[in-house]
């Protein structure tokens, strides 16, 4: 989960990788339109190199090169293109041969997504609207000289262009509240130490694990285990440390664990197994654990030890009972000398 969220820029530049080919696309069969038409030797060095940087820029985003300024360049020059394509339709066809846009207006939608994508919502609305504006003020600047038709023709592309920016820019909030929805789950679901699940998310787990072992008889078990000794560790080598501390054991029986278990910090030093498994095959699971943990040297604190225990889910129980059982194990385990599994049936 955690990888989808470092992943929303991730995203955009996946999206750039598809838009921009279809731009080098349009900048093509525009050249090759041209030749049909006859050369006009402006546009058509404009669009070949508009074409070859399109090219390298989608080489440099698949590189994750130059990320930034690649993004921005590519929007001055969508911007510049969709303008003076535009502006060359409307003066150089549509005046001369009455007609209408064309392919032109096959390649707006891209445009506007081009520019909502670079800018976020609000600044893609601010710019798109302004880039409509400059069409419309062309648009205006010949209207006396267009036939009827090319005056359908562009009422159709100025109302296309506006439906664009709204649905676009709707699009970009239900993506955003979206994010943000899944930002604020994480935040509920996860310890910001360790960045495992939280005591809410195990909670979950329980309700659900105890319905389906009330419904389909599905066992499981729990491995509730502590850090011995931990209030020494902050004691003598300062509060940071045992953050340290408890980030690497996370990381460490995380490490040790198979997607068959659900883990998460309980609070404090204290932390949860849910397995799948039951009665001596989760003792020795937790056995294994407890080895692993005595023999790994954490560092900033050298060797610890932790103590575990470990019940089966029973018929009628409650994430209460339940935990109660688990901590009346660890507990035992304190009593006795610490370092130990203990199993309450
Ligand atoms: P025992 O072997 O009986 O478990 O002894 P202990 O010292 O581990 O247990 P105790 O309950 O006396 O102390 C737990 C300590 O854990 C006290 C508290 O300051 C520390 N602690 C709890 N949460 C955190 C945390 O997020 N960061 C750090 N650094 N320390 C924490
Ligand atoms: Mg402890
Ligand atoms: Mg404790």
């Amino acid at each position: 989960m955690l990888k989808r969220f470092a992943s929303l820029n991730e995203l955009k530049i996946r999206i750039y990788l598809w838009v921009v080919p279809c731009i080098v696309i349009s900048l093509i069969s525009n050249t090759l339109l041209q030749n049909i038409d006859g050369v006009n030797k402006f546009n058509f060095t404009i669009n070949n190199t508009l074409t070859i940087w399109f090219i390298i820029s989608w080489f440099l985003l698949y590189k994750r090169l130059f990320v930034q300024f690649t993004e921005y360049s590519n929007l001055a020059l969508v911007s510049f293109y969709h303008v003076t394509t535009f502006f060359d339709a409307v003066r150089n066809y549509m005046v001369v041969d009455g007609g209408s846009l064309g392919d032109f207006i096959i390649w707006m939608p891209i445009t506007t997504l081009f520019f909502f994508l670079t800018l976020g919502t609000k600044r893609g609305l601010y710019y798109s609207i302004v880039i409509f504006l400059t069409t419309f003020i062309t648009g205006i600047m010949y209207i006396n000289s267009l036939s009827s038709e090319s005056i359908d023709s562009l009422g159709q592309f100025y109302f296309a262009n506006l439906v664009y920016i709204i649905v676009l820019y709707y699009a970009q909030h239900v993506f955003k509240t979206y994010a943000d929805l899944e930002m604020f789950k994480k935040h509920a679901y996860y310890d910001s130490l360790t960045r495992i699940a939280n005591r809410l998310r195990i909670d979950e787990w329980l309700e659900k694990k105890l319905k389906v072992f009330d419904e389909k008889k599905e066992g499981f078990s729990i491995i509730f285990f502590d850090i011995d000794h931990f209030k020494s560790v902050n004691d003598s080598y300062g509060h940071k440390v045992g953050d340290e501390v408890l980030v690497e054991l996370a990381e460490l029986i995380q490490h040790h664990l198979t997607n068959r278990e659900l883990f998460g910090r309980w609070g404090g030093e204290e932390f949860i197994i849910i397995t799948r498994s039951v009665g001596e095959d989760t003792v020795q699971l937790a056995e294994h654990l407890r080895k692993v943990v005595a023999n790994y040297s954490f560092k900033g604190a050298g060797n610890l030890t932790a103590s575990f225990g470990v019940t089966n889910s029973k018929p009628g129980d409650s994430i209460d009972s339940l935990l109660n059982r688990a901590d009346k194990g660890l507990y035992q385990c304190k009593d006795c000398g610490r370092n130990q599994v203990s199993y309450i049936k």
